[in-house]
């Protein structure tokens, strides 16, 4: 496919990251020109440290590849869909137990080889500004620049979206799974009784909430980058700073009892933390006012001193980042477009999805969308079963309110036709359902020219 004519028009791609490299491979084997701006070696990001495309900025680790996990479903849905940066992974693997980890360094050199030996891609190597001319023009655009967009490039997508539709640091409270709470523990209500029950309440008598507090603050934190520390503390604090500020101020803050009446002792409880539902389903919950920087380990230990969450399983742990992203559930429709300017799509950690993998699934689902318009095809748009579908669902869901990055997790899924208490039956039913989904869904898109299919080495089967 990749030696005909090329296909017009050229599709512009901003940035060779995961997001951007995976959308540039996929069009161009499907006989798109692409020319791909990357503004590295020349002009660094504050993490990134090489030219090659595709670098991966901090862990080596692509996550899980146990079949039954959400983060093993969705590598077998990206190898269903033939991801091209997956197999780049999957070539240059190093051992890490039932995980996918790479040799960071020859994984971007394959990506970049990949990239610039193929005759459909034209490498650009410098910041791109100007997307006023793209738009003007109608030449159809991939923005896939990352958490950190450049200054000029975010300043463009500041007036073109609006202050409000770019945030430029995840400040995120924990997720946790609804089934692992005890909710012989925990009522249902909202503050003073107003806008009917939808708060999920745990409440701490005195003593609880004094271990609570002595464990936040001796609890080991993650230290914000230098470049990170100026504009992270200005939005909203994380809740240990809060609570170093005074023993009682929590009380009077995230985990204020004012309004609440726990129904079993009849009483006003000491504090209380709240847990709002993330989804429909009310298959997840957060918990309100816990944006933190502690370690993931530690967010585990002591969180689950609350009661009711002594099992709590973490979807999402707290993060405080700098991290520039846009309002996706207001501003793209389903298919990454841009709702103002159809012509321009998003992918990757901008639109919101988080990590390494999703940002790789979202640069695919921007390319078949490019391909699918370029053609005359209907949008694509996946089936909500699977991990992708229901990733980009989540992130263009109008209902979304104070939008917050997201992975993929089984929380976000619609729920089981038939419900499956335990946790291990539960997982494995979504991940089949996921698996017959992406399948179905190949098989009835041919006209998309899907690439290849391969074999994920999958532990379980
Ligand atoms: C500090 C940090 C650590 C992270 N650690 C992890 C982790 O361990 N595991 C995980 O799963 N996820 C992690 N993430 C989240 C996320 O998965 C990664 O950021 C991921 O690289 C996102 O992929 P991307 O393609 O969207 O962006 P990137 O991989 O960042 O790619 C964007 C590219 O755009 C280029 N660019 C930016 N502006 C311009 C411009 N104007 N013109 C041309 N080029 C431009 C950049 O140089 C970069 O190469 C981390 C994020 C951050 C910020």
């Amino acid at each position: 496919m990749q030696k005909g004519v090329p296909i017009n028009p050229v599709v512009t791609i901003l940035g060779g990251g995961l997001a951007g490299s995976e959308a540039a491979l996929q069009l161009a084997q499907r006989g798109v020109s692409v020319r791909l701006y990357e503004m590295r070696p020349k002009q660094q990001t504050p993490v990134h440290v090489g030219g090659d495309m595709a670098e991966l900025v901090c862990s080596n680790s692509l996550k899980s590849l146990d079949a039954s996990s959400a983060s093993g479903s969705l590598k077998y849905e990206l190898s269903v869909l033939g991801s091209e940066l997956l197999r780049c992974a999957l070539k240059t693997r190093v051992a890490a137990g039932g995980a996918l980890a790479v040799d960071r360094e020859a994984f971007a050199r394959t990506v970049t080889q990949r990239i610039e030996e193929h005759p459909h891609i034209e490498v650009v190597r410098q910041e791109f500004t100007g997307l006023d001319s793209l738009i003007s023009a109608g030449s159809p655009c991939i923005i896939a620049t990352g958490p950190l967009t450049s200054s000029t490039l975010e300043q463009e997508l500041v007036q073109l979206l609006g202050n409000e539709s770019l945030a430029f640091y995840d400040a995120a409270a924990p997720i946790v799974e609804a089934d692992s709470l005890d909710r012989e523990k925990l009522f249902y209500q909202s503050r003073y009784e107003k806008n009917g029950a939808d708060y999920l309440n745990a409440p701490l008598n005195q003593e609880q909430y004094n271990l609570f507090i002595t464990e936040l603050l001796k609890a080991r934190r993650v230290i914000p980058r230098e470049f990170e520390n100026s504009e992270l503390f200005q939005a909203c604090q994380p809740i240990e700073e809060v609570a170093r500020k005074g023993h009682d101020t929590l009380r009077f803050g995230a985990l204020k009892p004012v309004g609440l009446i726990d129904p079993i002792t009849q009483r006003r409880p000491w504090a209380v933390v709240q847990l709002r539902p993330e989804n429909i389903q009310g298959s997840a919950f957060n918990l309100v006012g816990f944006q933190t920087n502690l370690a993931f380990s530690e967010q585990e230990r002591v969180f689950r001193l609350i009661p009711g969450l002594e099992q709590a399983q973490f979807l999402r742990y707290g993060v405080m980042h700098r991290n520039t992203f846009i309002d996706s559930p207001r501003v793209l429709s389903r298919t990454f477009a841009l709702k103002a300017h159809p012509v321009l799509r998003f992918a990757g950690q901008i639109t919101g999805t988080e990590g390494y993998v999703e940002a790789l699934a979202s640069g695919l689902l921007a390319a078949l969308n490019c391909y699918a318009e370029i053609q005359g095809f209907d949008p694509v748009i996946l089936p909500e079963e699977t991990l992708c579908g229901s990733l980009f669902a989540y992130a263009t869901d109008p209902a979304q309110v104070n939008y917050q990055p997201l992975h993929v997790n089984y929380g976000i899924l619609k729920p089981l036709e038939q419900p499956q208490k335990r946790k291990k039956e539960r997982y494995a039913a979504y991940s089949a359902r996921a698996k017959a989904a992406i399948d179905t869904f190949r098989e009835q898109h041919a006209n998309l020219g899907f690439l290849p299919t391969y074999p994920v080495p999958f532990l379980l089967p």
